[in-house]
């Protein structure tokens, strides 16, 4: 956890530079975000069709858009070229916690909020709704790394589905539906296991994902360099008793 911690404090601030940007576009009036939509002067295509049923319809769309966005930017950022360089400090967690969810390479964790700041420029946001979206973000993004597993569904890229991907590299990219991962090829369904109390936190589960988990690290990142502390205090996970 502590790494964690330390690696989001390096990341943030350069994040957040190469953010200000989007912002500084944003109160200059160069975006679609609105106060109202019949505010004089604004208009958007959009909001032509869906009149006043636009300050719902954006929730959805928003979710759409961006989750098809980050299953890309995510599945090109799993390219040998980029991993290695750019998207391997978050898999440095194989079995993350909250505190891994902005534990990223700065231009990693930039790269995959680009679809929230590029939203507003293409498509219509009313102020309000992008700082909920804002803060729904936020605590998804958490959520997906806490090994709470409640939902069991088809359709959601919860917790379960994003344990998968950090246990078995190329699978579920999605940030928030399984959809893109479907059609995509890359949706792998989270172990039965992960939903049962007592096996869950049972050895034969970990010595089993720690197996499949290490033929996977080899195939994707040949030797495993991952170190977690000085000597002393590096656990071996190969065996859990
Ligand atoms: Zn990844
Ligand atoms: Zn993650």
């Amino acid at each position: 956890m502590r790494l964690e911690i330390q690696q989001t404090l390096r990341s943030i601030p350069i994040m957040a530079i190469f953010t200000a940007p989007w912002f500084v576009a944003e109160v200059r009036g160069h975006s679609f975000i609105y106060d109202n939509i019949s505010a004089p002067g604004f208009s958007h295509p959009f909001l032509k069709y869906f009149g006043s049923s636009y300050n719902w319809l954006q929730f959805p769309l928003f979710i759409f858009f961006t989750d098809f966005c980050i299953y890309w930017i995510h599945r090109a950022l799993h390219h040998p070229i980029l991993y290695k360089r750019l998207h391997k400090p978050h898999h440095k967690w194989i079995m993350p916690t909250p505190f891994a969810s902005h534990a990223f390479h700065p231009l990693d964790g930039y790269s995959q909020s680009v679809p929230y700041h590029l939203f507003p420029f293409i498509f219509p946001l009313q102020k309000f709704a992008y700082i909920a979206l804002f803060t729904f973000i936020q605590i998804w993004t958490v959520m997906i790394h806490d090994g709470e597993y409640v939902a069991n569904s088809p359709i959601i890229n919860g917790a379960a589905c994003h344990t998968m991907h950090h246990l078995y590299f190329n699978y579920n990219y999605g940030q928030f539906t399984t959809l893109w991962d479907r059609l995509g090829g890359s949706y792998r369904q989270p172990n039965p296991e992960l939903f049962q109390k007592e096996s869950k936190m049972a050895a034969d589960e970990w010595n089993r994902q720690v197996v499949e988990m290490e033929k996977l690290v080899q195939e994707v990142e040949g030797e495993d360099d991952r170190s977690y502390g000085p000597p002393e205090h590096t656990v071996s996970v190969k065996k859990v008793q």
